[in-house]
């Protein structure tokens, strides 16, 4: 069975000393380690260390075939957004991470598929990036849940929605820059409590902002299973019904009629909640994911599912049809 990881992070090996050259910012840049981990540094401060499988095609590729998953959907890591920076060297930084996923997948068509990264903060820079990746092929980008703070259901945002559905461009929204990070610093709070919400966020902004009812056709993936989004709609749609003077101001339609029209990956460590997203959101909406090589994510790839009950052609539909589908691609491309 072709099965297709629709949520993958890689980085290039070689990153440029962004700091240096812009002459301002935390840019990331990775030091090397003896034992071939690396650092990412954040303007000189420690970030995360990375092993190998970050970074090496190969490498990937191999462990992925441990667990039978011939296809990578792989984008950057979001600390690398550099949403912060000026316009113009937001879209060098997000130019180099494109060209190098454009060339993995050159190198390896059958394994990888490079979702870009395009600089949100200048709306006009990001349609031209995104012009650009798309006549180069790639299917997609990768946003933050918030750009710089702001809701992506701000009026300015709205261009670089249309482009993308103008395109065909699938998007896929990630959480980074997690509301409240300042006041929860312990207990990895940022990424248990933070990113569901921030992915909430992002949903709410964008149903509620009412862009996916003028873009009909735009096609979002929420990372992370969508989040708190799905497992708190019945709140969202009583909030929605007994307060439609705060919540439904720019669009009349209920939040809940959104379930299943965006698609979401399957990151729940939870066959239970598994299932009822699958209950409200149909097979055909939920995709493989697995936030590969981090170790939050699901990195024995779908082995729940395996293990499951689930009907083979929901499974089918998780491994592979779904993210073909949000993604526009042939299955035979990759058989
Ligand atoms: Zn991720």
């Amino acid at each position: 069975m072709l099965k297709i990881d629709m949520h993958s992070h890689i980085i290039p090996k070689q990153l440029p000393d962004w700091t240096k050259k812009f002459g301002y910012g935390d840019f990331i840049f990775l030091e090397e380690n003896e034992d071939r981990s690396a650092n990412m540094m954040q303007g000189g401060k420690f970030f995360r260390r990375i092993k190998e499988n970050c970074w090496d095609a190969d490498i990937r590729i191999s462990e992925y075939q441990e667990y039978r998953t011939q296809v990578q959907v792989v984008c950057t890591i979001p600390v690398l957004f550099a949403y912060w920076a000026s316009g113009k060297d937001g879209l060098e930084v997000s130019r180099f991470l494109n060209d190098h996923l454009i060339e993995l997948v050159e190198r390896y068509p059958k394994n990888y598929i490079g979702l870009g990264t395009i600089p949100m903060q200048d709306p006009e820079l990001a349609i031209q990036e995104l012009e650009r990746i798309h006549q180069l092929g790639m299917p997609g980008i990768q946003i933050g849940s918030n750009i710089n703070d702001e809701n992506l259901s701000e009026e300015k945002f709205f261009p670089i929605f249309e482009a993308c559905e103008r395109l065909g461009m699938a998007v896929m929204i990630h959480p980074w820059q997690m509301m409240g990070q300042e006041q929860m610093r312990k207990y990895w709070l940022p990424w248990l409590v933070g990113m569901p919400a921030e992915t909430s966020r992002a949903a709410c902004s964008l149903v509620f902002g009412g862009v996916l009812e003028r873009l009909p056709k735009l096609r979002v993936c929420l990372s992370h299973a969508g989040g708190s989004f799905i497992p708190t709609i019945g709140r969202i749609e009583h909030g929605f019904n007994c307060r439609p003077d705060l919540v439904a101001i720019d669009n009349p339609v209920n939040p809940r009629t959104y379930l299943g029209k965006f698609w979401v990956d399957c990151i729940t460590h939870d066959i239970d909640l598994l299932k009822y997203i699958l209950k409200v959101q149909g097979s055909e909406k939920v995709c493989l994911g697995t936030d590969y090589p981090f170790p939050l994510g699901d990195l024995e790839i779908g082995k729940f599912i395996e293990e499951s009950d689930l009907p083979s052609r929901d499974i089918e539909n998780i491994f592979a049809d779904s993210t073909l589908n949000w993604l526009q691609l042939d299955k035979n491309n990759y058989l």
